[in-house]
C-alpha cells in the first residue's frame, strides 16, 4: 500500500515571519500518522519554517532548485544548500515555472537527475492546459512530459518520487478535475511508468492530483485507486489544509 502523501506549494506567498505564523498555526491541524504531510515553501522560509516544524510530522520542502553544484549562476539555489538545510522534497517542472521561467521537458530532467543524486525527492509536476484538453491530446502531452522527465532515473530512484499531475486550467482556477478525471490521467501515468520501467515501480510511485483542491474535494479524489494525495496551492496557505491532510478522518 502506499502513503498518502499531501504537499502544501505556498508558490510566492509569506514572508519568513508570516512563514513561522503559518506554520505553527497549521502544526497541531496537520497530525495524521497515516499521510505524508509537505510544505513546500519559498527558499527563503525554510530555515524558519524548519524551525517551527520541529517535533511535528511536518516535513519542509522547495519550490525548485538548480542543476548544477554550485557556481556563478545569480540567484539560484543549489541541491546540497537544500539538503544542508534539512530539506527533503522539492517540486520540479511546475507549471508556473514552465510557463514563467522557461523551464523545460530537459531542464526539469536535469534537475530530477540531480535530486535523486543528492538523496531529494522529487514532487514533478505535469498537465495540460485546457486547449490540449480539448483537442484530445492530453495523455500524448503528459507521457512527453513524464518520460522526458524520467530520462536516466533508475527504477530504484523512480520508486521513491511523486509525481504531481496538475492540469492547467484547473490551478488556482477553483475548477477542479472532476474525481474521473483526475483518476482516468493519474491511472494513465502510472500505466506510462509501467511502461518504461516495470510493473513494481509503478506500483510503487506515489501520484499526488493538484488543482484547486479543497477540503470538500480532498476525500473523493484521494479515495481514487491511481491518486495517492495532493498538491495544494491556495488551501495550503489556509486552517482547511488540516482537512485536507485529515481527508480520511
Ligand atoms: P491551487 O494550486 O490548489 O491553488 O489550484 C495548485 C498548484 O499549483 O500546485
Amino acid at each position: 500500500m502506499r502513503k498518502k502523501i499531501v504537499a502544501g506549494n505556498w508558490k510566492m506567498n509569506k514572508t519568513p515571519s508570516e512563514a513561522v505564523e503559518l506554520v505553527n498555526m497549521l502544526k497541531p491541524l496537520c497530525a495524521n500518522e497515516d499521510v505524508d504531510v509537505v510544505f513546500c515553501v519559498p527558499a527563503i522560509d525554510i530555515i524558519p519554517a524548519m524551525e517551527a516544524a520541529k517535533g511535528s510530522n511536518i516535513a519542509i520542502g522547495a519550490e525548485n532548485m538548480y542543476y548544477e553544484e554550485s557556481g556563478a549562476y545569480t540567484g539560484e539555489i543549489s541541491p546540497a544548500m537544500l539538503v544542508d538545510a534539512g530539506v527533503k522534497y522539492v517540486v520540479l517542472g511546475h507549471s508556473e515555472r514552465r510557463e514563467y521561467f522557461a523551464e523545460t521537458n530537459e531542464t526539469v530532467n536535469k534537475k530530477m537527475l540531480k535530486a535523486f543524486e543528492h538523496g531529494i525527492t522529487p514532487i514533478m509536476c505535469c498537465g495540460e492546459t485546457l486547449e490540449q484538453r480539448e483537442q484530445g491530446v492530453t495523455m500524448d502531452f503528459i507521457r512527453q512530459q513524464v518520460k522526458v522527465g524520467f530520462l536516466n532515473v533508475t527504477a530504484d530512484q523512480a520508486k521513491t518520487a511523486v509525481i504531481a499531475y496538475e492540469p492547467i486550467w484547473a490551478i488556482g482556477t477553483g475548477k477542479t478535475a472532476t474525481t474521473e478525471q483526475a483518476q482516468e490521467v493519474c491511472a494513465e501515468i502510472r500505466k506510462c511508468i509501467a511502461e518504461i520501467y516495470d510493473d513494481a515501480t509503478a506500483a510503487a510511485i506515489r501520484i499526488q492530483y493538484g488543482g484547486s483542491v479543497n477540503a470538500k474535494t480532498a476525500p473523493d479524489l484521494f479515495a481514487q485507486a491511481d491518486i495517492d494525495g495532493g498538491l495544494v496551492g491556495g488551501a495550503s496557505l489556509k486552517a482547511d489544509f488540516g482537512q485536507i491532510v485529515n481527508y480520511n478522518k
